[in-house]
């Protein structure tokens, strides 16, 4: 079989839920699962966090109907509500949360008779301009809704354009404008995404949002003692399948971008961009060989990519590559770093890992 394989290790993931939770021991964590928990596997992701996590976050109705037929009890929310009037009735049916984000979404909830109200949080657009009322629109909406029979625990949302920067001033215009809001409304907040969770305890609510952090990335410009405890989920693992000396001077892969500066031995790895490994990676892209740091060199190709190993005396067809993530040996590659040299974010890469390789779970389920 091919050697590259998407190992998840579902402690890591529980791991870092609580370490989300510590961060913020006055708010609860909805643990945000959308697209297909970053590439994780939604259902097994909730399984394994369905005792700990108070509620799910996804980005649709698929999203969540995949969880509850799946056996997921939880409470889900649909973070940008409904896309068309006619799936309120599954909202109800399966007993879902919704965000509301613009007027036809109010409209249509309260022309709808639900079984029991639905609990819904009213997005307001605080300075990120993608989803919300404006701020001056929301305590209509909130009137409305506070007295409407469909709706219950109304709660506040927000989402902050830049809680990831040192820089925090627009940050803080957002924070001011969403407490005067809080004050005049007496709403229970949910505003902090991972980096804000991690980095911005004034934004911590009722609730917060984190994402990407319970996958093990860290999202700030730099390392905290807090982002230093986030344990990698996703250790992406292939092997060597091939091994050849060239000579200095000659070009390695399509294009011939890398050149050996001297006489070199290049390994030959089983992944590349037609399993999601990102075409972008730079020359000098680390990876794991042995649990050994080295440099990725020449382009991606479909299948396969090349590592410069004359560092590694020990590599052989067969040994270890580890893409990001774990290695056997306990080395740990973040896969920020390899995002770095992608020129992108995890984000992307851990949603790219495409459903051809396949995932293989570790760690008790629940
Ligand atoms: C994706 C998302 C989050 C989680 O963001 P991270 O940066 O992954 O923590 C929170 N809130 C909303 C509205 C989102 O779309």
């Amino acid at each position: 079989m091919r050697p590259l394989v998407a190992h998840i290790d579902l402690d890591a993931l529980r791991h870092n839920y609580q370490l989300a939770c510590q961060c913020a021991p006055h708010s609860r964590s909805v643990a945000v699962i959308k697209a297909n928990a970053y590439g994780h596997g939604a259902l097994e992701c909730a399984r394994a966090l369905a005792a700990d996590a108070s509620a799910f976050a996804v980005a649709c109705l698929e999203e969540a109907v995949t969880l509850r037929e799946g056996g997921i009890t939880t409470p889900i929310i649909l973070l940008e509500g409904i896309f068309s009037t006619d799936e309120l009735a599954w909202v109800d049916e399966h007993r879902l949360w919704m965000a509301v984000h613009s007027a036809w979404q109010v409209e249509a909830l309260l022309a709808f008779s639900p079984r029991e109200p639905i609990p819904v949080w009213v997005k307001v657009d605080s300075g990120m301009h993608r989803l919300g009322f404006a701020p001056e629109d929301v305590s209509n909406v909130w009137a409305q809704l506070s007295e409407a029979p469909q709706a219950s625990s109304l709660h506040l949302m927000s989402h902050f354009a830049t809680a990831d920067a040192a820089d925090s001033r627009y940050f803080q215009q957002q924070m001011t404008r969403l407490q005067a809001l809080a004050t005049t409304l007496d709403a229970p907040l949910c505003l902090a995404n991972s980096p804000a969770t991690l980095a911005w305890p004034v934004s911590h609510g009722a609730w917060n949002r984190p994402g990407i952090m319970l996958f093990g990335s860290n999202p700030l410009e730099t390392a905290t003692p807090a982002t230093d405890s986030l344990r990698p989920v996703m250790t992406l693992r292939s092997e060597i399948i091939a091994l050849r000396d060239v000579e200095a001077g000659e070009p390695v892969g399509y294009g011939g971008r890398w050149r050996a500066p001297r006489r070199s031995r290049i390994a030959v790895v089983a992944g590349g961009y037609g399993d999601g490994y990102d075409r972008h990676a730079q020359d000098g892209t680390p990876v794991l060989v042995n649990g050994q740091h080295c440099p990725l060199v020449g382009k991606v190709s479909m299948d396969m990519f090349t590592v410069d190993v004359s560092g590694v005396a020990d590599a052989v067809i067969g040994s270890e590559v580890v893409l990001w993530g774990r290695a056997s040996n306990g080395a740990v590659l973040s896969i920020d770093d390899v995002a770095r040299h992608c020129d992108t974010i995890s984000y992307t890469l851990l949603t790219g890992v495409l459903p051809r390789v396949p995932r293989r779970y570790h760690g008790a389920f629940g």
